[in-house]
């Protein structure tokens, strides 16, 4: 820094004054050349971190800027601008979340091994093994070496260094934040790609780490270049709402007055959606016009009681609406999201959104887990942490047991395109796939448990194996071996039977079914068994549509569709999984309701 200093001033001082020039134009005259500001690329960079962790390192991101700056020069991004204001933009948005120097480094450098003749050995040597992880994580495989596999296998990868260190995923984020936000100048073919893939597996992504603030930013942009009139539409509604801001006003003003007579210290601000929050529920509800409540946040300085005081304080100044009570700080979200959610009928007798937490509980749910970095905490404990990432262990545990990547990247999609519950078993809570049985809870719980369950009770009731649980349910697991279960055991354990593969949801207990029955090649299953399975398997999932299938024409038909010789080479591929059976079930209602 001291070196900027010396350097400004020389430049301010050489030059030259008019003669006749103002004091106030002078001054004026070198605020505008004062170069710290504007010719010394870093210093925003390096006034956002200092700005969170005060003794940060700046020199090793000034040399990181100089190595990667060099390496890109001459590199051009499809708006013209030189390459370097990609990466630097990049490190700049890991800086606001306040992410530490380590993570901002390797965002200076992240495009260099892809892109420059920058080694990743070189960059171990120059800035050490951790910021080469990161680099290394979010680069790409070589469409040239690897074809078709390159993406699947790339994110593929990027998930395994994750699991060493999640601040690869933080990074990548970034990197497709600011890619997004600068969309603008490629085709409308590639921006819509982008946008999709980003909808597909980033958000979903950032959301399972819990990073609101990068989501919101996130959602909004993909809505723009996906749905750009509707991102118009909701816009110009935020824009002309005439009274909106003076009703927040005073929403605001009387819940501070209650929460003051109630002693509960708390801050009041208004707190609006964004804008694909509004268009999803416009969609949702059917609405017409843009659908958006007033919405407030209380955020308590006290313990997480206070939030229950200061709920009392609100409902006490204006009635509940039935139904619209939710405590996430009791039961949280799986991404560790707490908060009090409730409606009012306000001021007018119009409804007002309100949400409680504490300060703790509202930078989680901004920062989510960044905010380890952001606020470092020695209280928060391992344990806490693992518990953030479970379903990122989960994920590389069914990688393991996943060769091909195009079905890891598939598995992947669907694990985060799922909504999720929790259920108690074992006396914790576990994560699964919205509408996963017991069996699924099984094979979660462990390989052996999966393999050998028998039976389960679902809040103290014997249900069958198929059964789908419910968010919150408390579930016991048989298994064969268990002694005191009190089923009669076969007298040799028999496994998994093929029919689970018909109703478990998670990928993790498809791949450990089909892996045990691939270890134990049983005399083979035979094509009409599998014919009969794969139908059961589509009627089960058109199911799930209150849908069902009265003739097999409609079958038949997709199956030509999709380029099988006959009907039953569909099955038998649905009963392989070459196929899955959402899809097929997508394919066949598209049908069935457009096309006859
Ligand atoms: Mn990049």
């Amino acid at each position: 820094m001291d070196v900027d200093a010396g350097h400004g001033a020389a430049l301010g001082g050489a030059l030259p004054t008019q003669p006749g020039e103002l004091p106030l134009t002078r001054r004026l005259r070198s605020l505008l050349t004062w170069p710290t500001a504007d010719t010394d690329p870093v210093s925003q960079l390096v006034r956002a971190h200092r700005g969170i962790h005060a003794s940060a390192d700046a020199s090793v991101l000034r040399r990181a800027y100089t190595i990667a700056e060099n390496m890109h020069r001459g590199q051009f991004r499809k708006s013209g601008e030189p390459y370097i204001t990609h990466p630097l933009a990049v490190a700049q948005i890991c800086a606001e979340l306040g992410m530490d120097t380590t993570t901002l480094v390797a965002a200076l450098l992240h495009d260099t091994v892809e892109d420059t003749r920058y080694t990743l050995q070189a960059l171990s040597e120059d800035f050490g093994r951790a910021v080469a992880h990161l680099v290394d994580g979010v680069t790409k495989f070589d469409k040239a070496f690897y074809g078709k596999a390159a993406e699947a296998e790339t994110i593929r990868k990027m998930i395994i260094a994750a699991g060493k260190d999640v601040r690869v995923l933080i990074i990548k984020l970034a990197d497709r934040l600011h890619n997004m936000r600068t969309l603008g100048v490629r085709s409308a073919a590639s921006r819509q790609r982008i946008a999709r893939a980003t909808q597909e597996v980033l958000v979903p992504l950032c959301d399972r780490l819990g990073i609101q603030t990068l989501k919101r930013e996130l959602d909004d942009v993909v809505l723009l270049h996906l749905e750009p009139d509707e991102h118009a539409r909701i816009q110009r509604h935020l824009h002309d709402r005439p009274g909106w801001q003076a009703y927040l006003d005073d929403v605001v003003a009387r819940t501070k007055v209650a929460l003051k007579r109630s002693r509960v210290d708390a801050q009041v601000s208004p707190r609006p959606r964004h804008l694909y929050s509004i268009w999803k529920d416009t969609v949702a509800g059917g609405h017409s016009a843009p659908f958006d409540l007033p919405r407030i946040a209380i955020i308590v300085d006290g313990p997480a009681t206070d939030c229950y005081a200061a709920l009392g304080a609100v409902h006490g100044l204006w009635r509940p609406l039935a139904g619209r009570f939710k405590d996430f700080i009791a039961s949280p979200k799986n991404n560790l999201y707490r908060s009090l959610h409730t409606s009012v009928r306000g001021p007018q007798d119009r409804t007002v959104e309100v949400l409680i937490r504490t300060e703790e509980m509202h930078q989680a749910a901004e920062y989510g887990i960044a905010a380890d970095f952001r606020f470092p905490r020695p209280a928060t404990g391992a344990a806490e942490r693992a518990d953030e990432l479970s379903w990122l262990r989960r994920v590389l545990d069914w990688e393991q047991d996943t060769v091909d990547p195009a079905q890891f990247l598939e598995s992947l999609r669907c694990d985060l395109a799922e909504a999720q519950i929790q259920v108690v078993a074992d006396g914790r809570q576990v994560v699964l796939p919205a509408g996963a049985t017991p069996v699924d809870l099984a094979y979660e719980l462990g390989t052996e448990r999966g393999d050998h369950c028998l039976a389960a009770r679902i809040n103290g009731r014997l249900a069958p194996l198929a059964s789908e649980l419910e968010e919150g349910d408390v579930v016991e697991i048989f298994t064969e071996t268990d002694a005191e279960s009190g089923f009669e055991a076969d007298a040799a354990p028999r496994g998994p039977r093929r029919e689970w593969l018909v109703f478990v949801k998670s990928p993790h207990a498809q791949m450990q079914i089909n892996r045990w029955f691939a270890d134990h090649t049983e005399p083979g299953i035979s094509i009409s068994d599998k014919v009969r399975l794969g139908r059961a398997t589509i009627g089960l999932a058109l199911r799930k549509h209150n849908r069902g299938l009265a003739s097999d024409l409609p079958l038949l038909r997709l199956s030509e569709e999709l380029g099988y010789p006959d009907l039953e080479t569909l099955l038998v591929a649905v009963f392989d999984r070459a196929i899955e059976p959402d899809t097929v079930v997508r394919q066949l209602i598209d049908l069935v309701d457009h096309r006859q």
